[in-house]
């Protein structure tokens, strides 16, 4: 495990002393890790004598809501006027687990104008150069994960408390698949063995997550994998897509489809995954990828995204067909890296 420059803790300690107007915000769509990550610095700094401001771009999914300090989150969404002015005031912005501004889809404009100081913390790789202080490290599970390291480097492990170490688990918990990928680095099992040994319930916790759905998102999986699922596995690859009309039919509501694009990757011989779901102006992807083949460079390079080697994402603004299509005439080109290591 790398360790965090000292430079970089230096300056964020002496910027954690002095900020008057913290505020935390998070990337577009926010999951178990950004919520996770996001609400124990949140705590971090309230515990430092700080009034943190902590906001996100738009609703996330309610499965999320028990995480302590769920009812301080401002969602720009509903609320502009404040998180913009909020924006604008702050002396120290913390952005957590993104690494380009545009991943806020909208506030991007107002980060780049805020006077604040702004600090990136996050586990993406190649970070757009828009941060003061970067702290970005692909080696870690999860931003959480980052987060512990960041307050340890502080030299403040003793302000961990049983609420910190619940939001922390939650991010890596879910950026792993419950340790299913991301979670070879030792570094992680020390950081969990630590949270639980300060009292969390981490079955409670996974309940709490992966136990929470509603019987239509049970209903729209089974739907998804009996009747919109295709297979190629010449190619070892498989994808699921869902137009609007169907998503209405099943009472969608945000996070239902979370967890859908990794089932399809527990088939023999299937290395690359991929799900689409029509919105009304464009269609939302996500691809998961196993072994080497490059999630987010496919994602990059085609589809406006990008993210982890074995989680990524992007959109299309093609038509809902159209990017069906485009994917399915994709697949012979990269026959051979998909052959790669099976
Ligand atoms: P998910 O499929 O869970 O929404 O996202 C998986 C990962 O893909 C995220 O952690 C993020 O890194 C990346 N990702 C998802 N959507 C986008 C996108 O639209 N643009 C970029 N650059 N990355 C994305
Ligand atoms: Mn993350």
């Amino acid at each position: 495990m790398k360790s965090i420059s000292e430079k970089n803790i230096n300056e964020l300690k002496d910027l954690i002393v002095h900020t008057q107007k913290p505020l935390i915000i998070t990337h577009y769509n926010p999951d178990g890790d950004a919520m996770g990550s996001s609400l124990a610095f949140y705590h971090y700094l309230v515990k430092k004598g700080k009034e943190p401001i902590i906001i996100t771009p738009n609703d996330y999914p309610d499965f999320l809501h028990w995480l302590p300090g769920n009812d301080k989150v401002i969602v720009y969404k509903r609320n502009s006027g404040t998180v913009l002015n909020a924006i604008k005031e702050a002396d120290a912005i913390f952005a957590l687990d993104f690494n380009d501004p545009a991943r806020t889809e909208g506030l991007e404009k107002y980060l780049a104008e805020a006077p604040g100081k702004k600090v990136l913390i996050d586990h993406h790789p190649e970070p757009e150069d828009f941060a003061d202080i970067v702290i970005s490290d692909t080696q870690y599970s999860s931003t959480a994960e980052m987060i512990y390291h960041v307050i340890e480097s502080l030299g403040d492990l003793d302000l961990i408390d049983n609420v910190i170490a619940e939001c922390l688990y939650t991010g890596i918990m879910t950026d792993t698949g419950s340790f299913n990928y991301n979670s070879s680095n030792p570094y992680t099992y020390i950081v969990v063995s630590k949270l639980i040994d300060l009292g969390i319930n981490k079955d409670k916790i996974h309940g709490n997550i992966y136990d929470n759905y509603s019987s239509d998102r049970m209903r729209l999986l089974g739907y998804c994998l009996n009747k919109k699922m295709e297979i190629f596995p010449e190619y070892h690859t498989a994808f699921i897509a869902i137009t609007k009309k169907e998503l209405k039919d099943f009472n969608f509501a945000p996070g239902d489809s979370e967890g859908f694009v990794n089932y399809p990757l527990s088939i023999k011989g299937i290395r690359f995954t991929a799900i689409f779901i029509e919105k009304d102006k464009q269609v939302k992807i996500s691809f998961r990828s196993k072994g080497e083949f490059p999630a987010n460079k496919f994602a990059e390079d085609h589809f406006n995204g990008g993210g982890h080697k074995n989680a990524s994402g992007g959109y299309s603004n093609d038509s809902y067909e159209d990017t069906l299509k485009k994917f399915r005439e994709l697949l012979p080109k990269y026959i051979n890296e998909l052959k790669d290591g099976m």
